[in-house]
């Protein structure tokens, strides 16, 4: 796998008052994008618990307030490359680590049946975000819809509807994640795809 190239984004204040990192000491590979100044759309999946949304691996819950990455102690049974060890004080994510909030580019293309009360959604990143070849590990990151997806039963849809609501998020048609999630964000700029 090739190394990310990382990013630093830059938003409106009201987007938890990101500051943008010092102009020195960034990494040699990081990237400032001056023209994305709109928070990233990504797209990933959460297991609902009760009506709590869980990162499947690392089981942070997920509110209606924006996340933010810090590197943390391995999670039992996820893979050793967790992170370097000890978990290290600079910025999450890190390259060198696993760390960081993970969206894919576009919503999974499977939206059968992938274990009981895994709900896809869709959020904005922003802040340092780092571009892998299988999706991106950002620093900030909000939910801004779920999905709906048709072979959900009418109760798992009910659940999904009353997690959106409760965060003050659209509860959509997974066919119409992608254009909800673009209300509030836009997709990271083709030329900034891995190649
Ligand atoms: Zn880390």
């Amino acid at each position: 796998m090739s190394r990310p190239r990382i990013y630093a984004i830059r938003v409106q204040p009201e987007f938890d008052g990101f500051i943008p990192p010092p102009a020195s000491g960034l990494d040699a590979d990081l990237f400032n994008a001056p023209d994305l100044i709109q928070p990233v759309v990504g797209f990933r999946k959460w297991l609902l618990v009760g009506d709590e949304l869980l990162s499947p691996l690392a089981r942070t819950s997920w509110g209606a307030a924006p996340m933010r990455a810090r590197c943390m102690p391995r999670p039992s049974g996820v893979g050793r490359n967790w992170h370097k060890v000890p978990p290290h004080a600079g910025p999450a994510p890190d390259p060198d680590c696993a760390c960081g909030l993970y969206a894919l580019f576009a919503p999974h293309r499977l939206w059968g049946p992938q274990g009981p009360g895994l709900v896809p959604g869709a959020v904005v990143l922003w802040g340092r975000i780092e571009v892998h070849d299988g999706g991106m590990r950002a620093k900030c990151a909000r939910i801004v819809a779920l999905a709906l997806p048709s072979l959900y039963s009418p109760s798992g849809k009910a659940a999904v509807r009353r997690v959106a609501e409760r965060l003050g998020v659209e509860a959509v048609p997974a066919r119409q994640l992608q254009a909800a999630a673009q209300r509030h964000g836009r997709p990271l700029p083709a030329a900034l795809l891995p190649a």
